[in-house]
């Protein structure tokens, strides 16, 4: 590539289902490279694949980069000067390409049958070669193939590789990768209903939508000198090659959903943040240097480079993902984390609780959960109690535990020496409300510890709540005061039956 060509990079994604972390995190990367070069970013879907089609796949694909926020330059739904940017709709340019390549003597057309096919593969086998085509129609007059196919006759176009010699290529991880021409057989260009395969559409696309980096996984480095082939042939100029390395799960395989890995928009369902999730990805796979690990979006736009990409298959640290996650809340504005908890809590908390959700009490409490929770999908249930004036009487067990065990009428006594000391108080502030409460402990000779872990779950219904005081003062003296009579009666009611 010369110095002064643009920078156009593409991801090229099949809509064969929701993308998994290792397809996206490819996106990342090939996006991330187009910002700092000041290139564009293509987003192109390749369809050509009819059985594996899934609806709703596009869709995905295209919310989880928005999610990620990943904008593509062109695409599908915006278009750009080198649409349609789905492969469905570009046969005709596929088609023309595959004909000029048999004018040039480059592929000829096979009528195999896959009965035929399938015979030929069994052979193979008992004789114990590796299975490939045999290039039964390499030698076949080209003249009676175009009547057969113009006669309506069933057939592909392959490419003729070459036989002797061999095939290299340049990636810029990995430098110059060689292939033994013998080693790869007559592969199929054209299949017989019209559409590509993907050798054939990419090495077109690419070229037709300039793209100047071709940016995939390693999984395609054994296809690439059949594409050096069909690239040469067409008389199309070489891409630059990079050949990502894969993401392997705990046990050294392939990341995959049995190891628990996600789908991206499962990530944000969750409760991830797509900052934690971009930065985590980004760096699954790539350094800077061998320390740091936070970066910003933007700071990765100025010092990521794909020549620095791991050659090596990474491993998915998914306990370094929480705690990436933990630190992006806890390092966010305010404002922005009191948004992202609005947003969160008008989806997961229960119906019955009215909407809207009170903005300023969300503001109130922010600061008593942001150091606690990792994922957002821990909020709703660490914060419920603030929301609904009749939080569920927990359980008898829940407050019998420890000190308090088989001693529910000493718990039911505590409580209500509790209530009726908070009763009085004039100034409802986490302070005075801790003062008195230990005042009660001492006057009952009670550990401080005991005493609050019985009130804590009188007031929250949990065992774990944000900070006890703080929180009593957001809920306020009455309610609270009616939650700890009501938890003290019911356990009176066990101590009676
Ligand atoms: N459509 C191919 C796939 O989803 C992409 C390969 C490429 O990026 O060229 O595997």
């Amino acid at each position: 590539m010369q110095e002064t060509e643009k920078i156009r990079v593409r991801f090229a994604p099949s809509p064969t289902g929701d993308p998994h972390v290792g397809v996206i995190r490819q996106a990342l990367w090939t996006w991330l490279y187009a910002k700092k070069m000041d290139g564009q970013f293509i987003l192109r879907i390749e369809d050509t694949d009819q059985t594996r089609y899934v609806e709703g796949a596009v869709e995905r694909i295209q919310n989880s980069l928005k999610w990620l926020g990943i904008k593509w330059d062109e695409g599908p739904d915006i278009g750009g000067p080198y649409g349609p940017y789905f492969q469905s709709q570009r046969k005709h340019l596929y088609k023309d390409a595959a004909e000029r390549l048999i004018e040039d003597g480059f592929a000829y057309r096979c009528f195999a049958t896959p009965d035929e096919l399938r015979e030929m593969r069994e052979k193979q086998q008992a004789a114990k070669l590796p299975p490939r085509y045999d290039g039964r129609y390499r030698n076949y007059p080209k003249i009676d193939a175009q009547k057969r196919a113009a006669a309506g006759e069933s057939c592909v176009i392959r490419f003729a590789m070459p036989q002797e010699g061999s095939t290299s290529f340049s990636d810029l991880l990995r430098g110059e990768i060689t292939f033994e021409n013998k080693e790869l057989d007559d592969f199929v260009i054209l299949k017989s209903d019209g559409f590509p395969t993907y050798h054939l559409a990419h090495v077109v696309d690419d070229t037709a939508m300039k793209i100047s980096h071709v940016t995939r996984g390693e999984e395609w480095i054994p296809s690439t000198p059949r594409h050096v082939q069909l690239f040469n042939a067409l008389g199309y100029k070489i891409p630059t090659w990079v050949h990502a390395p894969v993401i392997l799960g705990p046990d050294g395989g392939k990341l995959s959903k049995r190891h628990g890995a996600k789908f991206v928009l499962e990530y944000a369902e969750e409760g991830y943040l797509s900052d934690a999730l971009f930065n985590f990805l980004a760096i699954t796979g790539w350094a800077l240097d061998d320390h740091t690990e936070i970066f910003s979006r933007k700071r990765l736009t100025e010092v990521f480079d794909l020549k620095d990409l791991s050659k090596n298959p990474s491993g998915f640290d998914q306990t370094k993902l929480e705690w990436m996650n933990g630190l992006y809340l806890r390092e966010m504005e305010e404002d922005d984390l009191v948004s992202i908890f609005v947003q969160r809590l008008e989806h997961d908390l229960p119906a019955e609780i009215p909407r809207p959700i009170n903005w300023a009490l969300v503001k109130e409490l922010t600061p008593l959960v942001r150091e606690r929770i990792k994922l957002l999908s821990e909020l709703s249930s660490l914060v419920g109690f603030f929301f609904t004036s009749d939080i569920p009487t927990p359980a008898t067990e829940e407050f019998l535990t420890k000190k308090w065990k088989d001693r529910s009428g000493d718990a039911s006594e505590a409580l209500k020496f509790t209530a009726n000391d908070l009763e009085p108080l004039i100034d409802w502030n986490a302070e005075d409300i801790q003062q008195t409460m230990r005042n009660t402990a001492e006057k009952l000779e009670t550990r401080a510890g005991d005493f609050f872990s019985l009130t804590r779950i009188a007031v929250t219904g949990t065992r774990v709540s944000p900070p006890l005081f703080e929180s009593m003062e957001i809920i306020g003296q009455e309610l609270c005061i009616n939650r700890i009579r009501r938890a003290s009666n019911s356990l009176r009611n066990t101590t009676d039956s």
